[in-house]
């Protein structure tokens, strides 16, 4: 780490975040990770451009303050100097700057100095430097702090191409302690937050004692009260500047070393922002060129820093700040300016900047393409590089989850996938839920229905059998006499009653079920073949599709016959005119059962009786044309062998009847 003080320079107060991404598309570093869907702002990474912090309109992210040390420096210590940067006329922009100084002097500040004038001593020094270079090394010049921080950590290869000269920060810092004595402090008031991290650099410790943004500034005066209405205006404390007061405008640092860039010549660039400041380094480190000088600043101009607390139109800001530098141009007494200069003239205003890597490794491109594909990018046609994860393409947030900075839910196309299988594993546990409800609902009626069956058809069946015996005899004893025929009517209809009686015990489980292992295609196959020929079935077209690969399960065949035999003869009613009777089995592995459909092309259910349809005694046959018993018995017998049964319909559509046996599983005996 290069001088970092131990609270991070910025950070993510969780509980405001909302996971925008804002802050991760303007880090030029790549120094947020989203970490369990928030943003948190990884300290070594950081090279204090602030981007975030203006970004966020949650206000989550917080800049370590310095007001509180500044309070005490100023109570504990006689001489403090405040550096004032020359961007104050873009936060003041109604207030006189003497009033500006006055404001600040109230503090308790003993003297109020302009940075303005360290950056004359730079654009000597830049001056200097090109001209005895001439036609040798090409220099990145930079007095922005977080170009020199991204350097050193992102292109560690082009620290040595960085001009070894001091901010105007230090430089200012460095004159003003020549000037009034090496015991007084300084404190730097301006609108960045990457100097509070340059301030605390291992090579530049004891420079500058604290850095305050402009915001902090403006929060101190209110906070000591202090009203510009009230004070008299006074001048900055010498030395003042000439032409250093244009540093924060964009291209100021040419324009003020007398270094200006030509258009028609490539010697001199500058790139302002943080978009063009990361494209011009990387044409710069692999890219042939001729230039001399690459001008880089982080922000559009120190005037754009993320540390003022007005939000003026940029050309406002630029407005007040070149007004203030043709006023200080002509206030500036050239005589006493030469001569601070020339006394200042050998101060030391070398610096040395050192690599800091912290490339992370890039993934191989089967790493990328497996990242991807879990992202569901298979083709580059899924690549949308639509931005909303705060990446500019598919790749570049694929490769930032693989170097830990990102994760897959950041993608919004992704996020929509993953809801839409949630939603429809949902649905479909909703739909599962119901059914299973209904299930239960009907089970438990049938039950009831079914223990109410048997007690009157064992109450029945007594006198049933008694009336059946002795009308039998009667009917022998009475052979060939006019009672005869009544007798038949007596023995029939009571043969009738018995077999309404058996459905009943039937239905209300009272049967036996002798299970075996068999193949439950073969029974179908057979009761088809009985079937057809009769002709009950004459106009009906069966088709079967039976899976010969399912498994032999345990069932009881004669119910099953009758199962099949009851859903034909439904499906035969169903369809007067004749139709088609499509019979299908599976086999579903992941449920491990075996599954039978039965599908007609008859008149259907109407929706007010589908739900009836299994209930005992409930038919749409005319009277006397049937029990209503068939299809209550066929769900007694699938309950009993532990299955289900369902029904599909729509009026005029025909009906579907799906039943399910467990392949492997106890039965309920
Ligand atoms: S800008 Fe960053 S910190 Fe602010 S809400 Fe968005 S993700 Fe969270
Ligand atoms: S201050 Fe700049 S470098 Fe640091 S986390 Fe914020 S955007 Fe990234």
């Amino acid at each position: 780490m290069t001088g970092r003080g131990e609270i991070p320079l910025v950070s993510t107060l969780k509980e405001l975040c909302r996971m925008c991404y804002s802050c991760v598309r303007e880090c030029p570093a790549k120094a947020i990770r989203i970490s369990g869907g928030q943003a948190e702002v990884i300290a070594d990474r950081c090279i204090g451009c602030g981007n975030c912090v203006r970004v966020c309109s949650r206000n989550a992210k917080v800049v370590r303050g310095s007001k509180d040390r500044v309070f005490d420096l100023l109570k504990k210590e006689s001489s403090v100097a405040a550096l004032v940067a020359p961007s104050f006329p873009a936060e003041f922009p109604g207030v006189s700057y003497r009033k500006v100084v006055s404001m600040i002097r109230s503090l308790g500040f003993k003297y109020v100095c302009e940075v303005a004038f360290g950056a004359d001593l730079v654009s000597a020094q830049y001056r200097r430097l090109l001209k005895e270079e001439a036609g040798g090394k090409s220099y990145i010049g930079t007095t922005c702090p977080a170009i020199v921080f991204y350097i050193e950590k992102y292109h560690p290869d082009l620290v040595d191409h960085l001009a070894p000269i001091a901010s105007p920060m230090i430089a200012t810092s460095r004159a003003i302690h020549k000037i009034y004595g090496d015991d007084i402090s300084t404190v730097f008031i301006g609108p960045c937050l990457a100097k509070k991290d340059e301030a605390l650099r291992d090579d530049l410790a004891g420079d500058v004692d604290e850095v305050l943004t402009f915001t902090e500034l403006r929060e101190m005066l209110l906070s000591s009260q202090i009203n510009p209405d009230n004070l008299e205006p006074s001048e900055f404390d010498p030395p003042h500047p000439i032409k250093g007061t244009l540093y924060p405008i964009g291209g100021g640092l040419l324009q003020a070393s007398d270094l200006p860039e030509d258009l028609l010549s490539t010697d001199i660039v500058s790139a302002i922002g943080h978009k063009q400041f990361i494209q011009a380094i990387k044409e710069y480190e692999t890219l042939d060129h001729n230039t001399k000088l690459l001008e880089l600043n982080c922000c559009e101009g120190c005037i754009s820093g993320s540390g003022l607390s007005q939000n003026l139109p940029l050309y406002a800001r630029r407005g007040y700040v070149s007004n203030y530098a043709r006023k200080r141009v002509s206030l500036t007494d050239k005589t006493e300016y030469k001569k601070y200069i020339d006394e200042l003239k050998d101060i030391n205003l070398q610096v040395k900047f050192a690599k800091d890597d912290h490339r992370l490794p890039a993934p191989s491109e089967e790493e990328l393409r497996e990242i991807l594909k879990k992202k569901g990018k298979i083709t580059p046609e899924d690549e949308l590089n639509c931005g909303a994860c705060g990446y500019d393409t598919c790749i570049e947030h694929a490769i930032a989850i693989h170097r830990g900075l990102a994760e897959y839910e950041m993608c919004l196309p992704y996020m929509v996938e993953q809801l839409k299988k949630v939603a429809t594993e949902l649905s479909e546990s909703y739909k599962q839920l119901v059914e299973a409800r209904q299930a239960m609902v009907q089970s438990e009626k049938l039950a009831s229905l079914g223990r109410m069956a048997s007690g009157i058809a064992h109450e029945i069946n007594n006198p049933l059998t008694g009336v059946l015996t002795y009308s039998s005899l009667m009917k022998d004893e009475l052979k060939g006499t006019e009672y005869e025929d009544d007798l038949r009517v007596i023995i029939n209809e009571t043969m009738r009653c018995r077999n309404i009686v058996k459905g009943l015990l039937d239905f209300a489980r009272n049967t036996s079920v002798e299970k075996i292992a068999a193949n439950i295609n073969d029974v179908i196959r057979e009761t088809v073949n009985i079937l057809q020929k009769h002709v009950t079935y004459q106009n009906v077209k069966f088709h079967l599709d039976l899976d010969d690969s399912i498994p032999l399960i345990e069932f009881d065949v004669s119910l099953m016959r009758s199962v099949f035999n009851n859903l034909s003869e439904n499906a035969a009613h169903a369809m007067p005119s004749g139709g088609d009777l499509f019979i299908k089995t599976s086999f579903d592995s992941s449920k491990n059962q075996v599954v039978i459909v039965f599908k007609d092309t008859g008149i259907g259910i109407s929706e007010e009786n589908i739900t009836k349809i299994f209930d005992p005694f409930f038919t749409t046959k005319e009277a006397g044309k049937g029990t209503g018993l068939g299809l209550a018995v066929i769900y007694g017998i699938i309950e009993r062998h532990n299955g289900t049964i369902s029904v599909e319909s729509k009026e005029g559509e025909g009906a579907t009847f799906t039943i399910t046996l467990p392949a492997f599983g106890k039965l309920k005996l």
